[in-house]
Formats: C-alpha cells, structure tokens, sequence
C-alpha cells in the first residue's frame, strides 16, 4: 500500500511521435524482446543480436558480408546507380530520395555484391540494405543480382542471396516490377549449370522479392523471427475476411508449413551455409 497518494497526470508531449525516437538514441537502448538494457556497443559486437535474450536486429548489408565471409572480399558494381527512368514524385521528388540515402549510407542502391571465401569456398554472396528505401528492389538491385548470377555461371562458384525487402521499388514502376521475371530467369540458368543457390530470409522479407528470388533458392532458409510474406497481414485478413493465426509470417510458422528449409540462428548461419555448399558441391 501506498503511503503518499499522487493523482496521476499524464505526461504532456509536445513532441510528435516520430520525432521521439531520436530522444531514446544514446549508448544503451530496451531490447523490445526482453525488455532488457543494452549496450549498443554490445549489441553491435554480437552481430546486433541481444545479448541477454538472443533476439535478431537488423544487420546492415555491409556488417552481413562481414559475418560470412572469411576475410576480405571484393565488390562488384559498386557503381551502378538508378537513373530515376519515370522522374518519379510522390511526397518527394524519388531523386531526392535516392540522393538522401546513398550519402547516409555510402552505397549507390539497396544491395551489396561481394566476391570472397566463405568458410574456405568461393563463393559471391549479395546482401539486401533495408535501409536504402526499405531494401527496395528497383533496376539496380535487380541488375545487380543478375550479374552475381552471371558471374556465378562464368566462374562456377555458388550464389548466396541475403534478402531483407519491403519488396519491389514503387518509384520505379514496371521497371522494379521487370526485374522479378529477369532474376528469375538468370536464376533458371543457374540451376541449369548445376550451381547451387542459397537464399537467407531475413527480417523482413516481403512483396517481390519473396516472390522472385528469394523463394528461389536451391535452400531457402531464414533467421528466427523474420517476417516473410507477400502481402502484408493486413491485408490478408481484409481480402479474405478471416483471423489470421498466431505467429502468422514467421519464419518459424512458415518452417512448420513447409515454405522454408531451415530457420538458422544468425550464430550458426556461416557455418549452415558452408556445410549446405560442401553438400551440393562435394
Ligand atoms: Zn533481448
């Protein structure tokens, strides 16, 4: 029992919503798993993963090759940029956008191309930025995939494709659009040559890109808790009237369902991934 009463007075905030998350940017931050305080230092140090509760961040493209790769790598098509074919506006002129985000973030658009060993094997791997315009995928990120593939083929090295998307870049129209049918393609001559391709579905993993390459891999496997689908919830329940069930578009639901092959922890994700090659290749 309390011994002082106080009538509670809610705490008045001046500050609209999405300008109050930069107050709670510091050192330490709430894991939204375990509730628990982290060092960001620390979070960064175990690959963004909480170190109490294990629960999966984001990583960054860059931090991803990082982790799957042994050592050094070397980037291809570091240069390709988006044209902005459409002079697209919406709430901003798509340019800006585009500018915005390749100075914050020092990549010209939403993927990495690396060329390195992966636990001791050749192998190119591209990795999804959700940052650059929620990892869109617009003509660059689809030219670039098709290039990795293409490379692939020409030195008989397997693919390995980090997706994390909001799906396809709708300031680029049909263009984005194309490029679910173009990687799709190059991937069908990959698997012609008999190279294998591991697709990891990160969190989020949605629209055209769960429906193009990403669900295309020789293994398509995810890491714990990743949210994977088309369209969203939302959406879903609206278009079919019914109550979508609990954990709905987790990697976890999707595993028991049968829409994965594996959900790995990031921890073991090397590891997983260079024994799935030694299996295809030998
Ligand atoms: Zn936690």
């Amino acid at each position: 029992m309390a011994w002082f009463k106080r009538e509670k007075k809610a705490i008045e905030q001046p500050v609209p919503p999405d300008e109050r998350k930069v107050k709670t940017e510091g050192l330490w931050m709430k894991c939204e798993s375990c509730r628990a305080i982290i060092w960001k230092k620390d979070l960064e140090a175990h690959w963004n993963l909480c170190p109490k509760c294990g629960h999966h961040y984001r990583l960054s493209a860059k931090r991803r090759l990082e982790l799957l790769f042994d050592g050094r790598w070397v980037e291809h098509d570091a240069q390709l940029a988006s044209s902005d074919p459409l002079r697209f506006t919406d709430t901003r002129p798509y340019a800006a956008r585009l500018r915005e985000s390749q100075r914050k973030l020092g990549m010209q658009d939403a993927i990495l191309t690396g060329e390195g060993l992966l636990n001791g094997r050749a192998a190119i791997c591209c990795s999804m930025e959700f940052g650059f315009i929620g990892g869109s995928m617009g003509a660059v990120v689809g030219e670039k995939v098709t290039r990795a593939i293409e490379r692939c083929i020409a030195q008989r090295i397997p693919l390995v494709v980090v997706s994390c998307s909001g799906g396809a870049r709708m300031m680029e129209g049909t263009i984005s659009l194309m490029q679910l049918a173009k990687v799709s393609a190059a991937l069908a001559r990959l698997d012609d040559e008999k190279l294998p391709y591991i697709s990891v579905l990160t969190d989020p993993t949605t629209g055209g890109v769960t429906a193009s390459y990403a669900m295309l891999g020789d293994l398509n496997i995810a890491e714990p808790g990743a949210l994977i689908g088309f369209a969203g919830p939302r959406v879903i329940e609206q278009t079919i009237r019914q109550k979508l069930p609990e954990g709905f578009q987790r990697a976890e639901f999707l595993l028991e369902h049968g829409f994965l092959d594996a959900v790995v922890p990031r921890k073991e994700l090397k590891t997983y991934i260079g024994s799935a090659l030694d299996f295809f290749i030998g």
